[in-house]
């Protein structure tokens, strides 16, 4: 059980799943019971230190802390947008910084996360790109986000120790009588980064959030946005596990798509929607397709009629969403009525199409934009 890209030597405990923690106790020289213990300290009761975690006696704390690394992301700045959205800016041990968004709705908390720090794939329109990727994160590093998210909706709480989601949500019982503790109830993979360049340790921290002995997130809670990375959604359609898979699409031929978006030139769009329909027929699961909406770029009433031929035979949602404006690309925000008349275009042709509302506008809340906004004054 290696991580290559660990920055620290220790192994970290919120990259260890839930099943390897009997084995983990026993090459520490513990009983296998131990891992029952150190499960419900690390995600019912949220401990942060091993210190915290007081069923254990102090010299196993002190045998864990040596050789097993517990240690939150730090928290540099959280942006707060009058409608509700909150970002995070998250500091890493070794310096560098990644995003987060929490997210919350009337009944739950979607929390989007990040996987790499920075991204190669330099897509026309993201802020994550600009400066290239510098690393991969670690499955602890992915976990740690919504550990991160946790801790901040558990300090809001006003609610007594059962603990409830949000105001207004009955806290439920888990196995083992203890309550719910506040989580978000969506994860979604469209922070910073492309999770298929980073494949074995997002899925080793999808698979952590997913577990009932782990963070306990439902698999169709937990959606994976691609740029397009082929090979990345052929390995997932073998997974046998029933993540949400979204597609950045952002246009309908290639000529356009390549000029938005470079990874088009390695895997073209026939193959993509190929890849797509092969997914579909192996997992049931209904692809969705981001799409942005660029002025003049691809917010056409011919670009609508493209998108529709070719995705006319496929099973799939369409999520259109306004560019949000970055730094370094001159493309605007289209205007409201050639968003509704895309919309209305694609619901006529019987595509399950949404507009997604821009949240978070003012906090910089687009992929990649606030870290790009914080390195500002030393990136020029
Ligand atoms: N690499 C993955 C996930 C990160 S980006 C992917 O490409 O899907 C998540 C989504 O946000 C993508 O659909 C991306 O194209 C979109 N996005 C990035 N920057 C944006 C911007 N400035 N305005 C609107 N959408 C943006």
């Amino acid at each position: 059980m290696t991580h290559e890209t660990t920055p620290t030597e220790r192994r970290a405990a919120w990259g260890i799943l839930p099943s390897e923690w009997k084995a983990v106790c026993q090459e520490l020289g513990l009983p296998g019971f131990r891992a029952t213990q150190i499960l419900t300290g690390l995600y019912q009761n949220f401990a942060t230190s091993w210190s915290e975690i007081t069923t254990l006696s102090k010299e196993l704390r002190e045998k864990l802390a040596q050789h097993i690394e517990l240690e939150p992301l730090r928290t540099a700045t959280i942006s707060d947008s009058p409608d509700g959205v909150q970002k995070l800016l998250l500091e890493c041990s070794d310096g560098e910084c990644i995003e987060s968004v929490m997210i919350p709705s009337k009944d739950r908390m979607t929390q989007c996360i990040s996987t790499q720090v920075g991204c190669n794939f330099r897509c026309a329109f993201c802020a994550s790109g600009q400066y290239g990727k510098t690393r991969n994160l670690t499955a602890a590093e992915i976990v740690g986000q919504v550990m991160a998210a946790c801790a901040i909706m558990r300090s809001k709480q006003t609610t007594s120790a059962e603990g409830a989601l949000l105001p207004g949500k009955k806290p439920q019982q888990r196995a083992g009588g203890a309550f719910e503790l506040p989580r978000p109830g969506n994860i979604v993979v469209m922070g910073m980064g492309e999770p298929f360049d980073n494949y074995d340790n997002v899925l080793r921290a999808l698979r952590i959030l997913n577990d009932q002995r782990g963070i306990n997130i439902g698999a169709r809670h937990i959606t994976l946005s691609t740029c397009g990375v082929v090979p990345g959604i052929q390995r997932l359609a073998e997974e046998g596990i029933q993540f949400e898979l979204s597609v950045s699409l952002h246009a309908p031929d290639n000529a356009l798509r390549n000029q938005i978006m470079p990874v088009n030139t390695r895997w073209p769009i026939e193959e993509l929607i190929e890849t797509c329909r092969h997914y579909f027929e192996k997992t049931g699961r209904v692809v969705t397709f981001e799409y942005t909406l660029v002025r003049q770029l691809n917010d056409r009433p011919a670009h609508a009629q493209a998108l529709i031929a070719l995705l006319r035979r496929l099973p799939c949602k369409v999520n259109l969403i306004p560019l949000s404006p970055v730094d370094g690309f001159a493309g605007e925000r289209p205007d409201d009525c050639d968003c509704l008349n895309f919309l209305d275009a694609l619901l006529k042709a019987k595509i399950n199409t949404t507009l997604r509302k821009s949240r978070g506008k003012d906090v910089n809340a687009a992929c990649g934009q606030l870290r790009l906004a914080m390195r500002k004054p030393d990136a020029h």
